[in-house]
């Protein structure tokens, strides 16, 4: 079997040669002919910065955090200082995102620590979600796609055209914290399952665990109008996972983005440090079956950053910094490079290619104004 792929790998490796011979020496990068990943998972955590997943919390939010307030308030900013802060930045970012810097730090690649010469960012101009889904998921920066309103995409996601592929028809499903996905990702045609906002998952046959997680998203208390907490949407995407064992799966999580709006540093902090728990979770749930066992890729990144100092909880136009985004690859195909440095920067706008190229296929070849495939991630 060995032997075989690498006999395999050798006359694919020169098919690559020549084809990209002939082609001119400006020409992107293809898709890979040599390629493990057969699954992929893209998980976004909306608005989460780099600032904290390179350094961890930062001492000095935490340091303010609550000390002003009453009541549980001044508690929940207690535990915080107590999860989170730590005397150096390695074990700060370690105690926040715990599988992020050691599993996917040691096993796979991160982008974005600028102060070691890695750039990622939007290119979208707009520095919110729906831009930055947008720009992630089709692989271009459409200037009409300009406000969060939950309308259809102008243009297909590269899950849509997956979707339209006979090696993935039926394998695709999106799951999200927020309604807007329903938007971005077109649900109304795009063909595949999108669960999102508060709506029950009805695509699989009902089990007792389906029932109570569309039980607890009806009736858990609504503190934002337009999307539940996210245990709910993550276990109910895990829950299809192991029905249905999609191919190429969609998980956004939003609670990260809304407790910054709100000001409050210390749920920020744990919704980041959730959002690595449930990380762990897919991680592991996948090398446990089959289906996925070392022939998945996770990538990981936020839709936009937000501003720094006291300006940590806006993103916009009017906060330039809020373009600054990471991401985050862990899979079969990708070197173990680790933390980036002195990286070429890396944009939202490559995800969409580089998603398809892990897979074996061309999304450039129908989509040629995406960003091109980040070849950094591939050929292991
Ligand atoms: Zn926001």
């Amino acid at each position: 079997m060995q032997i075989k792929r690498s006999v395999s790998r050798i006359l694919c490796a020169a098919m690559l040669v020549a084809s990209v011979n002939a082609s001119s020496p400006a020409a992107p990068a293809q898709a890979p002919a040599i390629h493990q990943t057969e699954n992929v998972v893209l998980v976004m955590i909306d608005g989460m910065r780099w600032q904290e997943v390179f350094h961890g919390a930062d001492s000095k939010l935490l340091e303010t955090l609550g000390s002003d307030m009453p009541g549980d308030a001044k508690e929940r900013a207690d535990l915080a200082r107590q999860r989170y802060a730590r005397a150096t930045e390695a074990e700060r970012r370690q105690a926040l995102m715990p599988f992020m810097w050691s599993v996917i730090s040691s096993q796979g690649q991160l982008f974005g620590n600028r102060d070691l010469g890695s750039d990622s960012h939007v290119i979208n101009g707009f520095n919110f979600s729906y831009p930055g889904y947008s720009e992630t998921l089709t692989g271009l920066a459409d200037p009409r796609v300009d406000s969060n309103d939950n309308v259809p995409n102008p243009n297909p996601t590269v899950f849509e055209w997956l979707n339209e592929r006979p090696d993935f028809a039926g394998k695709v499903a999106a799951f999200g914290a927020w309604e807007v996905f329903n938007g971005i990702f077109r649900s109304q045609k795009c063909g595949f399952v999108v669960n999102a906002g508060y709506d029950p998952l009805t695509a699989i046959p009902a089990t007792p665990r389906l029932d109570l997680l569309n039980t607890l998203k009806r009736e858990t208390v609504r503190i934002w109008a337009d999307e539940p907490f996210d245990p709910v949407p993550f276990h109910t995407a895990m829950e299809y996972v192991e029905a249905k064992k999609p191919r190429v799966l969609f998980v956004g999580l939003g609670e990260t983005d809304d407790w910054a709006h709100a000001g409050s540093y210390a749920e920020y902090l744990n919704a980041a440090h959730l959002a690595d728990e449930y990380l762990r979770q897919i991680w592991e749930l996948m090398q446990s079956m089959p289906e996925y066992r070392d022939k998945t890729t996770l990538i990981v990144l936020p839709d936009h950053g937000r501003g720094m100092g006291v300006k940590w909880t806006d993103h916009g136009q009017k906060v330039p910094a809020s373009m600054q985004t990471w991401m985050a690859f862990l899979g079969p195909d990708t070197p173990p490079l680790g933390e980036r440095k002195q990286a070429l920067p890396v944009t939202e706008s490559q995800i969409a290619a580089t998603l398809a190229a892990l897979l074996g296929e061309d999304y450039r070849a129908t989509f040629p104004k995406a960003g091109v495939p980040i070849g950094d991630v591939m050929g292991k």
